[in-house]
């Protein structure tokens, strides 16, 4: 592999072009287990940021992908239809909150994200409401990198205060605070009402992350929260947007987190796991009443579209992996590891350099009190073989829900001993 080509011409993800982190080549992945080019097997603790849920190289989704692409790998999706798209959209309707009743497949996450809210603004517009045009946001939410996407991203702490400039403004509430098993205190969503009952009439849609806010900084919040945000946004005539890309498909121990507070939102996207982490695809679902109401008036049809759009390769896998999930064991290796975690992984909280641990279903998170040198603590995990890819003060894993309680326990010791040093 020229590894010096790809450190002077290939951008990876955040990362310098002049400096960047160093970047480890891989042969292959099966299981729980990534293949380094030069010897060393690392257990996987990320699932490639929350995707590949049934671990990498799985013979249900290879042998889906090997039928599909024998028949077509894509076709375009304005004016052909195929099986692959129709099975899916229907599996999801099946599994997803009550209420939700159309699909938009989209490419990516970020695009399901601009796909929602541009549903929302073309829903108010289509009322003859065009001066409902913000979002509402809790702050530390993540929800992708295009440019309406990373409006809605935390103003101060995410990763796009740079752009905050050229971002259309949108409104910021407090972040939950009220964490998941604590007691519910009201005073938690005051902020919220105050913000509604001020800004309703120019107000789409409130935007967040059902119980786990990600990449804005891994918070575990109090479904009490998100039950209440669902009535205020009824009294307030706003649309809900669900952004579940990460937490979706069974990460926080329900098949989606919305059912921790037994709501449904308007609007919900979905990506990451949803091929099993195989390819990308995402998808935007909302209620009737959204899609009748984009739909009325001028233009009359909703204005995006895709090349990819409904990709069948991607779709067929999506399939083998939303079967897998509805074979149910899903439900039993997530409380597991859950269990595990909690056992093993919040005592770290003990060390003199964290802060704090906390545990949601298959998420580990152990929040240190300064920023963690990245590059010197991966060189330190990829020597104990294990793959963690930490960000700011944060070491965070959720690992494939096959993962056993040996390959589990040794990513926890790595932490343990990394964070000692
Ligand atoms: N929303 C959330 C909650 C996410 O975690 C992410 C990805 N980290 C996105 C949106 C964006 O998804 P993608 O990277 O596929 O564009």
């Amino acid at each position: 592999m020229n590894l010096d080509f790809d450190q002077q011409h290939i951008w990876h993800p955040y990362t310098s072009a002049v400096s960047p982190l160093p970047c480890y080549p891989v042969e292959k992945a099966d299981g729980v287990r990534i293949y380094l080019q030069t010897g060393e097997v690392l257990i996987d603790a990320m699932s490639s940021w929350w995707a590949a849920v049934h671990g990498y190289n799985h013979p249900h989704l290879n042998q889906a992908a090997h039928r599909q692409i024998d028949k077509m790998a894509h076709v375009m999706f304005g004016g052909l239809t195929h099986e692959p798209a129709i099975s899916l959209c229907q599996t999801l309707l099946d599994m997803v909150p009550q209420g939700l009743n159309r699909v938009f497949l989209a490419d990516s996450g970020s695009v399901a994200v601009e796909v929602a809210m541009k549903m929302a603004l073309q829903y108010w517009a289509c009322q003859g409401n065009p001066g409902k045009h913000k979002f509402i946001s809790p702050r530390n939410g993540y929800h992708g990198d295009t440019f309406a996407a990373m409006s809605v991203c935390d103003p101060v702490n995410g990763m796009h205060s740079l752009f905050n400039d050229v971002l259309s403004k949108q409104i910021f509430t407090p972040a939950p605070q009220t964490r998941f098993g604590q007691v519910w205190n009201e005073d938690d969503i005051q902020p919220l009402n105050e913000l509604l009952q001020r800004h309703h009439h120019e107000v789409a849609a409130l935007i967040l992350e059902p119980i786990v806010q990600g990449a804005g900084g891994m918070r575990i919040y109090h479904p009490e929260y998100l039950k209440r945000a669902r009535q205020l946004c009824d009294e307030f005539n706003v649309l809900l947007i669900a952004d579940e890309i990460a937490t979706g498909f069974g990460r926080t121990g329900k098949l989606f987190a919305c059912e921790h507070a037994g709501i449904s939102p308007d609007i919900l996207c979905l990506g990451k796991a949803l091929t099993g982490g195989y390819m990308t695809l995402a998808a935007t679902l909302c209620s009737e009443d959204v899609a009748v109401g984009v739909c009325q008036g001028q233009p009359g049809v909703f204005m995006h579209g895709p090349t990819y759009m409904g990709n069948p390769l991607a779709c067929a896998v999506a399939n083998a992996s939303l079967e897998i999930l509805q074979q149910g064991h899903w439900q039993t290796q997530v409380s597991q590891i859950e269990r595990q975690l909690r056992a093993e992984l919040l005592p770290l909280s003990n060390l003199s350099a964290v802060a704090d641990t906390r545990v949601l279903g298959a998420i580990g998170v152990v929040e240190c009190k300064t920023a963690v040198d990245v590059a010197r603590l991966q060189r330190k995990f990829v020597s104990q073989g294990v793959w963690i890819r930490p960000f700011g003060k944060l070491v965070y894993i959720m690992p494939p829900y096959i993962i056993n309680q040996d390959d589990l326990s040794q990513i926890i010791r790595a932490i343990a001993s990394a964070l000692a040093d």
